[in-house]
């Protein structure tokens, strides 16, 4: 009789889904039997790379979020991607010299923003454990839950402190001009983020969360250039697209089906595919989504225990888009379109501007894909993602062409007053494949929940006599201190490859 090679099921052609393939099949490729079923059309997940307005651009994953140590930046280096020919988003860098206009028209100049900006940096730099903050900034925290809140009682103890009297600007007094840039500061922080309310956000686990050292650079060859890499070492068949997963059956109590394999997958088509280890990489909106359902309506059958369903609903997910904009031929400001940092009025001020639309108040910048580029980009977060993804492109242009010539008057005007003539906004939060763009540490879970959502089912060396590891838990939501990002999704993926290499004693020099 032949013996079965054992089946492994990947679930998600992402960064992490094709890390842990690419793992599994250069160290085993003998040993197993290997898939990775992806519900989309494309691979790269949150990654994808696109074409607007002539230019390369990203519509998911942007930044290598430090250099050195980044696995990313290695695969990027290696298989050179990081020169190009054609010009690419952010390849400047960081765009330095903002303009920071206020609603209105009032240009704000640096010593004004300066000094917000350094408390709100600090403030942070503190939360994140990198400084200390000196008695100067009257703020100690204790018990302290939230980011959000620590922030405001930051500003508030900096405000009580500083010298009321100011010139007002406009409408504006200077005590609500210095709160509106503050609040353009948190507006960049949620999208960091990606906590609609920072408020949300917890504290202690900012501390926690790691950081490559280094620059941060966006990719010339295009983000998607790491997935193909990692993919491209997969033999044909293996990778297979379309093929959206709805339930997976497991037997957590033993008892294994048809071909003696204990896992079935049933997709969106009507077939099916067992396996003996799934390796789940699905975001964790699609897993929130899928263990809430109530009457086994969820994508687990049986349901999840209760410690992992747990730490899936606490943790925090949101969702972050990007819009694209592009420059009408009769609007191209002398020397390219600025970084413009926005401050609003803000929501329920009486003051605020109405042609300035609701979805844009709490957006902090606009700035140029680079530097003499004619597309510029925008992010949004929370809500307001979520209702850009439902207007209309009419409605977007219409509602930043208002803002530009309502905070940038004098400069960079044009007769029509139609300042873009086409758009691209991504829609993360509306895909059912996504639900959302990156996770957080949510006021009322922790980073140990990451750890449990690591964890496989049923766990490794338990003393039932179920097979071990039939689902495992790879994504950047299971990494507890780099989570949120394309590197957190690769080291995920390559420990449940590693952890299923040691299983089989496939590992033969360490990981
Ligand atoms: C707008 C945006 C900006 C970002 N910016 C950065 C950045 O600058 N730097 C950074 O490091 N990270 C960034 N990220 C985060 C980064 O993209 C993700 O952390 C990472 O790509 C997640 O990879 P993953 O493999 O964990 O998940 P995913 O990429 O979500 O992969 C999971 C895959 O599973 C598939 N799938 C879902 N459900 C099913 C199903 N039922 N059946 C079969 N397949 C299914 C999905 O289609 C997807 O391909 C950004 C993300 C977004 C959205």
């Amino acid at each position: 009789m032949v013996s079965k090679k054992p089946r492994v099921v990947i679930i998600g052609a992402g960064m992490a889904g094709l890390t842990a393939a690419n793992k599994l099949h250069t160290s085993a490729a003998a040993s197993l039997e290997l898939a990775v079923v992806e519900g989309g059309t494309r691979i790269g997940g949150r990654i994808s790379t696109s074409e607007f307005s002539g230019d390369r651009i990203e519509q998911g994953a942007t930044w290598i979020h430090g250099i050195d140590g980044s696995p990313v930046y290695k695969i990027a280096e290696d298989t050179n991607l990081l020169a190009s020919d054609q010009p690419w988003e952010c390849m400047d860098g960081t765009l330095e010299d903002p303009v920071t206009a206020a609603e209105g028209g009032h240009a704000l100049s640096p010593a004004f923003v300066g000094p917000i900006s350094r408390l709100f940096n600090n403030l942070m730099d503190f939360i994140q454990g990198k400084i200390d903050l000196t008695a100067e900034h009257c703020v100690v925290s204790g018990g302290e839950t939230s980011v959000g809140s620590f922030l405001r009682r930051g500003l508030a103890a900096y405000l009580d402190k500083e010298n009321k009297k100011g010139t007002p600007v406009g409408c504006w007094s200077k005590r609500s001009l210095q709160e509106a840039v503050f609040a353009m500061h948190e507006s960049i922080q949620r999208t960091y983020t990606s906590a609609d309310d920072l408020c949300s956000l917890d504290y202690n686990a900012e501390k926690d969360y790691i950081l490559f050292p280094g620059e941060e650079i966006t990719i010339a060859g295009g983000y998607s250039g790491v997935v193909d890499h990692l993919a491209s070492a997969l033999p044909a068949g293996v990778l297979q697209l379309g093929r959206k997963v709805e339930k997976i059956e497991w037997a957590p109590a033993g008892g294994v089906r048809g071909d003696g394999r204990p896992v079935t997958l049933h997709f969106s088509d009507g077939t099916a595919m067992s396996a003996d280890h799934v390796i789940v990489t699905v975001s964790l909106g699609v897993l929130k989504a899928g263990t809430t359902g109530g009457g086994g309506s969820g994508l687990f059958d049986p349901r999840l225990p209760n410690c992992k369903a747990g730490a899936i609903s606490r943790l925090g997910y949101g969702v972050v888009n990007k819009v694209f904009l592009r420059l009408s031929p009769d609007y191209f400001p002398a020397g390219g379109f600025p970084l413009l940092q926005m401050v609003f009025h803000p929501s329920d001020s009486e003051l605020r501007n109405p042609k300035i639309p609701q979805w844009i108040r709490r957006t902090s910048f606009l700035c140029p894909s680079y530097r003499s580029s004619r597309a510029v980009l925008s992010w949004f977060t929370g809500q307001e993602a979520l209702e850009l993804e439902k207007l209309s492109d009419d409605e977007i242009i219409g509602g930043f062409s208002r803002t530009v010539s309502n905070l940038l008057p004098s400069q960079h005007q044009n007769e029509s007053g139609q300042k873009f003539d086409q758009v691209l906004r991504t829609q993360w939060g509306s895909n059912p494949l996504f639900l959302g763009s990156y996770s957080y540490v949510a006021v009322g879970s922790s980073i140990d929940d990451m750890d449990t959502l690591a964890e496989p089912l049923p766990k490794y060396g338990g003393v039932d006599t179920a097979p071990p590891l039939q689902i495992l838990f790879a994504g950047e939501a299971t990494h507890k201190t780099h989570y949120s990002t394309t590197h957190g999704a690769y080291f995920s993926g390559l420990r449940e490859a590693n952890r299923l290499l040691k299983h089989y004693n496939c590992i033969i020099n360490g990981v």
